[in-house]
């Protein structure tokens, strides 16, 4: 089944032409070859390796496209090798790229690099860009991005405890982390730290973010967590006197912490429009098997007035999702405030995406948590956005406190707005 983009009358020619161009390549090039591009269809850690050469084939071959049609890096401006998009642009092209998981890593976008980017295009020095930009955005290089530990909680990345202290021209880092995603291939993590003055003394709570190449001394990966029963590489890192050059540390210091929302902020509404096109998939796939499916009597699937209350249902989540993200997105284009609406987005849109996938896979019955479809992966992955990027609890006291702040301040909430 292939994707079905079509322009649409309310956004911009070139942004219509983006989705175009971007769909073309899914359904042409990417979806009739999943079963080979990716673990979660063929046999993962069983492949070959005349697979593994294959895939890796393809994919050159699909990144070879990308960059000719110029759709590589959607997240970048044009003088770092990406698209020069605008926010809206970004949002509405990862509603197509998210169709098939794993397809916006063939347009240079992966996750934690991407967010990396970001952050050193904002904070970094321009020996920083020629440095660890540049071969970031090239693909030669990986990164990982290293805040959460285990003895602290991440939902509340004022109780970092890992400590960085200046030492000379050097910091010295000492700390604790976990969940570092892609830490085994990463050549170097943004490392968060709560940092103090050259003597250890001064104000502490101030954190910044430090650049450690993971081949430091004192770098000491202890494990990949095993995250949903599988291994995986969100590593558990020790840092143990780390020394790297106070060229290292990424803008001031003092702005780890705002480096941080600047990373979350914008690229929550970016998941959430990834996750409305994960969850039309899921929904093409659903009603494609209500229609095909035999069951008893001989009745289609989608006779069924239960399966047709999914299918209903699950148009009227993704809809609302969808249009929750877009005027968010529209609000972080046009200047307003959206700090309330992008903690909205990240609470309901990663449960209309769970809801809509949990009833794609009750429609598939055992196929749908198979290898065979991306349904099984979605669904952890929506289930692990609801803690991921702050929990759901922190979002919804996030919401209230701005609506309250309002209406003490005297003002009602804008309706408009
Ligand atoms: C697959 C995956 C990949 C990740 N990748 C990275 C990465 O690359 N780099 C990185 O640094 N981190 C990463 N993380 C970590 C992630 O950012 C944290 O898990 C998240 O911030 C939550 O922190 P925590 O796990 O310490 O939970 P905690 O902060 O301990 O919170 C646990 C629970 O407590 C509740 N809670 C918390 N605060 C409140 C409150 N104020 N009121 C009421 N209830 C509350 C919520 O239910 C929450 O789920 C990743 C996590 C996962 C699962």
């Amino acid at each position: 089944m292939a994707m079905n983009v079509k322009p649409v009358p309310a956004i911009d020619d070139e942004i219509n032409e983006i989705r175009l161009a971007t769909a073309e390549i899914i359904n042409t090039q990417i979806l009739p070859m999943e079963g080979k591009l990716w673990g979660w269809v063929s046999d993962g850690a069983n492949a070959s390796k005349e697979a593994v050469e294959e895939a890796r084939e393809l994919r050159h071959q699909i990144q070879d496209r990308v960059k000719k049609e110029k759709l590589w890096a959607p997240h970048l401006p044009r003088e770092f090798g990406g698209m020069g998009l605008s926010f809206m642009q970004h949002a509405y092209m990862n509603e197509v790229l998210a169709y098939s998981p794993g397809a916006a890593s063939l347009f240079g976008v992966v996750a934690p690099n991407s967010g990396n980017q970001k952050i050193l295009l904002k904070y970094g020095t321009p020996e920083q860009h020629e440095k660890w930009l540049k071969p970031l955005t090239d693909g030669t290089m990986q990164s990982a991005f290293s805040m959460t530990e285990p003895d602290n909680a991440g939902s509340d990345p004022r109780s970092i405890q890992t400590r960085a202290v200046l030492d000379g021209d050097e910091w010295v880092i000492n700390g604790h982390k976990w969940f570092t995603s892609n830490g085994f291939a990463a050549e170097f993590y943004i490392v968060m730290c709560r940092t103090a003055d050259a003597d250890g003394a001064g104000d502490t709570d101030k954190m910044t973010q430090i650049i450690v190449p993971r081949k430091t001394p004192g770098v000491n990966i202890v494990r990949g967590v095993p995250v949903w029963g599988k291994a995986s590489s969100h590593c558990e890192i020790i840092y143990d006197n780390v020394r790297v050059p106070k060229e290292n540390q990424l803008g001031r210091t003092g702005t780890g912490h705002q480096a941080a929302q600047d990373r979350l902020g914008a690229g929550r509404v970016y998941h959430c429009m990834n996750s409305v096109g994960s969850m039309w998939r899921a929904f093409d796939l659903m009603v494609e098997r209500a229609m095909t499916r035999e069951v008893h009597g001989g009745e289609k699937l989608e006779q069924k007035q239960f399966i047709q209350g999914f299918i209903a249902d699950s148009y009227i989540d993704i809809q609302a999702a969808r249009l929750m993200t877009i005027h968010c997105a529209e609000k972080m284009e046009t200047g307003a405030d959206p700090r309330t609406d992008i903690s909205a987005i990240k609470i309901f849109v990663p449960e209309m995406y769970h809801r809509v996938v949990d009833r794609a896979i009750q429609v598939w019955g055992a196929a749908g948590v198979s290898g065979d479809l991306p349904l099984a992966n979605m669904y952890l992955s929506a289930r692990t956005l609801r803690l991921a990027d702050g929990p759901d609890e922190v979002h919804r006291i996030l919401i209230a406190k701005n609506i309250l702040r309002r209406y003490h301040a005297g003002e009602t909430w804008d309706f408009g707005n």
